[in-house]
């Protein structure tokens, strides 16, 4: 495999990064500054050609990469993210798996929402960022992509080593029998079981689910399991749930495998990616940031860029393709 390298001499020093990266992580809001083009003349931020430089460095310096990424991957298809700029919610904070599984109503409400939602969430294509990854994959310098989000969007851009950490928004699975169905399917069913049934959005989420005014959900039926009528849930990792232990191993795995952590559009508030950082950290890997606010590994992270993710993984991946041509 080839080395990712355009420009200058391949040195790391991981020591500097940290550093500098510290002085970043403590500033409440950096600017987002645009990336420049390929040759980086036109970038418009000294600071910023400061820390994309070192990502080309630190990603020069190594063979592969395990790559994480967040919601901020794919806000540029249309999903939205869960957290703004500081990491705090900008929604309410999703349902909890035990209030869902444990009430009929909590059902109705979520279903409601996730109905409506999925008419939108289900036609979201891959971004830049997505093809850029894929690219990246394919000309072997990722080895894994892991994926908090639920949306399968590396997957159909191309990436064939994809742990969705989370889980997959278009499947269903039966919390009583375990039977594992389609999510049109059950789309089917909540139609046909409803309708008559409109409800106005107020607002839409990362996982699907959209804002509805007070009232919408009440006359709303969720048909039960086709196979035990019983009760049916998204095949996601719901808040409250553990990620199962295999994917999580398989994810490590990666991490162990591969020679430093990119982390791209995550905030890493949530336990189940953030460990993936600290693993990577505890055993002496790089751990590499693009992401638009402050993130929970920057205080551990060798360089952290504050940008556009599709535009910076679109560069790098032209850049790899540059770097590969024959000297
Ligand atoms: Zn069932």
């Amino acid at each position: 495999m080839r080395p990712l390298k355009t420009r200058g001499r391949r040195t790391t020093k991981t020591a500097q990064f940290a550093q500098s990266t510290r002085m970043r992580a403590h500033r409440p809001s950096a600017p987002t500054v645009s990336i420049g083009p390929l040759s980086g003349n036109h970038i418009d931020s000294g600071e910023m050609t400061t820390t994309t430089r070192q990502l080309d460095e630190l990603l020069a310096d190594v063979r592969t990469i395990t790559v994480l990424t967040g919601a901020g991957v794919s806000t540029g298809s249309g999903i939205p993210d869960y957290r703004d700029r500081d990491g705090e919610w900008k929604h309410a904070p999703p349902m909890q798996y035990a209030e869902f599984s444990g009430s009929d109503e909590a059902r109705r409400h979520y279903w409601a929402r996730s109905y409506v939602g999925w008419q939108r969430f289900g036609k979201a294509r891959p971004n830049a960022a997505h093809v850029a990854l894929a690219g990246l994959e394919a000309a072997g310098r990722i080895d894994t992509v892991i994926t908090q989000n639920v949306d399968r969007l590396h997957s159909r851009a191309g990436s064939r080593n994809v742990i969705d950490l989370h889980g997959d928004l278009s499947r269903v699975r039966c919390i009583d029998c375990d039977d594992l169905s389609p999510r049109h399917r059950f789309q089917h069913d909540l139609r046909d079981a409803n309708p008559d049934w409109h409800a106005h959005v107020s607002g839409c989420r990362p996982d699907g689910d959209v804002e509805l005014t007070a009232s919408g959900h009440d006359e709303f039926r969720v048909p039960g399991c086709r196979k035990c009528g019983g009760r049916i849930k998204p095949d996601v990792v719901m808040f409250g749930e553990s990620v199962p232990r295999q994917r999580v191993e398989a994810a490590m795995s990666a991490v162990d495998r591969t020679d430093a952590l990119l982390v791209v559009g995550s905030s890493l508030m949530v336990f189940s990616g953030f460990r993936f950082a600290r693993h990577a950290h505890e055993t002496g890997k790089p751990i590499a940031i693009v992401n638009q606010g402050k993130t929970r590994a920057d205080d551990i992270a060798a360089v952290k860029v504050e940008a556009d993710c599709g535009e910076l993984l679109s560069r790098l991946d032209e850049q790899h393709l540059a770097g590969a041509v024959p000297a």
